[in-house]
């Protein structure tokens, strides 16, 4: 085994950090030693999190978007997507289907819709609460104001993802038109962090220009707004976006990655996203065994799914929600983990 491969993962594990130089080392050298950074990540994980995988079930409610980020199919610019919008009975639907098969998390997602304002927001988050008092609401619904995210957590949503895409704002500006900028992210970010949610920022891996410094420039931002889970997936190419042409993100660079966050931020929520689930049919169970601790299984209704897609070949899109529970419960156990019924908080998190 490399030296220096297995001294910089004994190091990350004791120190929970890591230097430019040894990330580089890491994110590039030959997989041949990857297993030992799996294994260390993973026995991390377990003194968290046991063997308990958290699953969210997410709704896609709306694939409207005015934004136009060069990576993603629902963009507002993309004349090809057939759009949709979930009504409010459909998506308390989803719910109800969705506690029945054990989920205690539901993730509100959709491209950023205007047509959804922030009183159909926090009627529908008051309703999800009061018929499901024991889960937790997720919103992940982009850029807003402070007074918006504030009235939602009044409301009574828990959680909120938010990208940050790229830490880098050259990088940024390279992914999104000139009207988006990663400070205002950022800055959203922050917002929603001192509102008290619980916040979970990421990135895609393999997005055209990323370097491994903006890698590292995402490690520095993600310990500065310490967040309570990290989504990352693979950039994958939709056919009708200008990054077409684009390759995809490496399923291998997204793992090493999953196993260096695990051991710098022992305690996050780490996903194994579809993304990563599309770019390899076992990619779910390998992101796990390097150290991720959570799943989203789609809970969308089964006519609209084709619809939100970000990316090409996005996988669970023809199945039924109780399927899609079942395909992923089994994948878990046959790798000797199980589904947790708990609504799978942050291990630190005490809602004020
Ligand atoms: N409108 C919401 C939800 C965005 S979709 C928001 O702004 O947060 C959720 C995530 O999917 C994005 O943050 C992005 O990181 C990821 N995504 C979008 N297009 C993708 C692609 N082509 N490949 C992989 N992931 C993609």
């Amino acid at each position: 085994m490399d030296e220096r491969f297995r001294s910089i993962v004994d190091s990350l594990k004791d120190t929970q950090d890591i230097s430019k130089e040894d990330l580089a080392y890491l994110l590039e050298c030959d997989g041949s030693d990857n297993e030992y950074l799996f294994e260390a990540a993973r026995g991390v994980a377990e003194t968290h999190f046991h063997k308990e995988i958290y699953l969210r079930g997410l709704i896609e409610f709306s694939n409207y978007c005015r934004n136009n980020c060069y990576y993603c199919g629902i963009r507002g610019g993309n004349l090809k997507a057939e759009r949709y919008r979930l009504s409010e009975e459909e998506i308390l639907s989803c719910c109800e289907i969705g506690e029945k098969i054990g989920f205690k998390t539901f993730v509100l997602q959709s491209g950023e819709d205007p047509y959804y304002t922030d009183e159909l927001i926090t009627d529908l988050i008051k309703k999800i609460k009061t018929a499901h008092p024991d889960c937790a609401v997720t919103l992940s619904i982009g850029e807003k104001s402070h007074e918006s995210y504030q009235k939602f957590f009044d409301a009574g949503a828990d959680r909120y993802l938010l990208r940050h895409e790229t830490a880098n704002e050259e990088h940024y500006s390279k992914l999104h038109p000139k009207s988006m900028s990663g400070a205002e992210r950022k800055k959203c970010l922050f917002d929603l962090k001192k509102i008290g949610y619980q916040v979970g920022c990421g990135i895609m891996v393999g997005t055209p220009c990323q370097t491994v410094e903006n890698i590292y420039e995402d490690i520095v931002f993600m310990k500065e707004l310490q967040p309570h889970m990290i989504g990352i997936g693979p950039f994958i190419a939709h056919k009708d976006t200008p990054f077409k042409d684009e390759p995809d993100g490496s399923v291998d660079r997204t793992l090493r990655l999953l196993a260096i966050l695990r051991l710098i931020f022992p305690k996050v929520l780490l996903p194994a996203t579809t993304a990563l689930g599309t770019a390899d049919a076992m990619g779910r169970e390998k992101g796990i065994l390097a150290g991720a601790n959570v799943m989203m299984p789609n809970l969308s209704p089964s006519n609209v799914r084709k619809k939100y897609l970000l990316y090409d070949g996005k996988i669970c899109t023809g199945e039924e929600a109780a399927e899609c529970n079942a395909c992923l419960r089994g994948r878990v156990e046959r790798i000797g983990f199980h589904v947790a019924d708990s609504r799978g908080d942050h291990p630190d998190f005490i809602k004020q």
